[in-house]
């Protein structure tokens, strides 16, 4: 039996329907993430979930109770709800705050027993803030605050958590930090968690199921590879995207087409596909720059978690992942390689070399027998950043014979301009 069923739901604030014939169930233990553009009714399709709100048409239930016949008391037991904004003017300590989580179960004389303390504990060990307990709610970070909130909804020890955009205003690291914990609870603690977010890609990621709203009726739900189509995207959204069905976590990544793209870039530039290996910082400004200037990008093989690596999934870059700390494997190599053919030049940035990485030098040279133009920034110092014990030098020896080209940022920024990738100007 399905823990949650919205059953056909329609909801107006005042005469317009902002939700019209909603009809869907949540299966207890699900991770579920709302998606859909401003507007569309995320935050109200979660407060008439809560209780809340209560729809004109149709009715929602939690396991066969209706949820305005639960009494709020117990409500409150059954469902934690973290708001969108939450307004704490009293410096209150973070430990009342997640305090008052125990008050729909506190007895007759509200005060708090000793069970109570140890879910306060709990749910403050759980999201790791218990060395900061005695400090007040304003001295908190923003991810530590929200922490506090998600702390207080689980001190109520609920089934289901109710969040509403939980990592708005958050940077990217407590984004995922908070997405990790919440999967964590998911998990480990079967709780069931229902989620508004404005991020496709995280949503993506981390949720087992998605609810796709468009103008307050459902548009799309199941996984995120039913959901998140280009088709829907476009319908939805009203803007081109790329899925990119292959991420390493194995969830679709969307990628918003720049509209320049379209239209041909930047005056005065050819907009082109590149491949550009980067690694460890070093190409993140050149993809920046480039991205600026209208083409259309790829990066790789680099390791998940790194700086670059990072940057193209905030650029919305294509990119080839290898797991953290290990050496890239043939596979990724290979899709490395693919990238780089179905490139219009490849460009290596001033990436040292390893052991792990090389092999992507090792796909340049194989890319350049292909006749693939390649450039590789600063590419006769390359002896001061090869860790290999000179491998990358030799390759770079061999990729000159093939006609690979050692350019300065500068440079390459004219050649791009110009047209003049291989060293002549195209003629048209
Ligand atoms: P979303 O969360 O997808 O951005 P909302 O559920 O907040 O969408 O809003 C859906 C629609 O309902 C919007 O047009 C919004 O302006 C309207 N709306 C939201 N809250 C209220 C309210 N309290 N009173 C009147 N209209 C509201």
């Amino acid at each position: 039996m399905a823990l949650y069923r919205v059953e056909n739901i329609s909801f107006a604030y005042q005469e317009e329907w902002v939700l019209r014939n909603v009809d869907l169930e949540i299966e207890e233990g699900d991770f579920v993430g709302i998606l859909g553009p401003n507007g569309s009714g995320k935050s109200t399709l979660l407060k008439v979930m809560s209780g809340l709100l209560q729809p004109q048409e149709g009715r929602v239930s939690l396991e066969n109770r209706e949820i305005h016949r639960i009494p709020p008391g117990e409500r409150a037991r059954q469902i934690g709800v973290v708001p969108q904004e939450t307004y704490l003017d009293f410096p209150f300590m973070l430990e009342e705050v997640v305090a008052m989580g125990r008050y729909p179960h506190l007895g007759w004389w509200g005060t708090l027993r000793y069970r109570d303390m140890e879910y306060v504990e709990e749910a403050l060990a759980t999201t790791g803030l218990l060395e900061l307990r005695n400090r007040t709610i304003h001295q908190l970070s923003g991810g530590e605050r929200q922490r506090g909130i998600i702390a207080r909804a689980l001190a109520q020890n609920p089934r289901v958590l109710l969040l509403d955009e939980p990592v708005s205003n958050l940077d990217i690291k407590y984004q995922q930090g908070i997405f990790e914990l919440l999967l964590q609870l998911n998990r480990r603690e079967g709780l069931t968690i229902i989620l508004v977010s404005h991020d496709l890609n995280l949503a993506s990621q981390y949720c087992k199921n998605l609810i796709l709203l468009d103008r307050g009726r459902l548009k799309a739900l199941g996984p995120a590879e039913e959901v998140l189509t280009s088709e829907n995207i476009k319908q939805v959204y009203q803007v081109e995207v790329e899925v990119e069905k292959w991420s390493p976590l194995g969830k679709p990544r969307i990628n918003l087409r720049p509209p320049d793209l379209e239209e041909g870039g930047q005056k005065g530039i050819i907009p082109r596909r590149i491949h550009v290996v980067g690694g460890g910082g070093s190409s993140w400004r050149l993809l920046k720059r480039l991205r600026s200037a209208g083409h259309e990008l790829s990066l790789g093989a680099v390791n998940e978690g790194d700086t670059d690596s990072e940057g193209a999934r905030e650029l919305n870059i294509k990119c080839v992942r290898e797991i953290p700390f290990h050496h890239i494997s043939d596979e990724k190599l290979n899709q490395t390689l693919e990238m780089m053919v179905e490139a219009d030049l490849v460009v290596i940035a001033e990436v040292p070399f390893g052991r792990g990485n090389i092999g992507n030098l090792r796909m340049a040279l194989a890319a350049l027998q292909k006749g693939k133009k390649v450039f590789v920034l600063d590419g006769e110092n390359i002896a001061n950043r090869d860790f290999t014990g000179g491998d990358a030098v030799k390759l770079w020896e061999e990729m000159k014979k093939h006609g690979a080209r050692t350019v300065t940022p500068r440079e390459l920024e004219q050649i791009l301009k110009e047209g003049e990738e291989d060293g002549q100007k195209e003629k048209n």
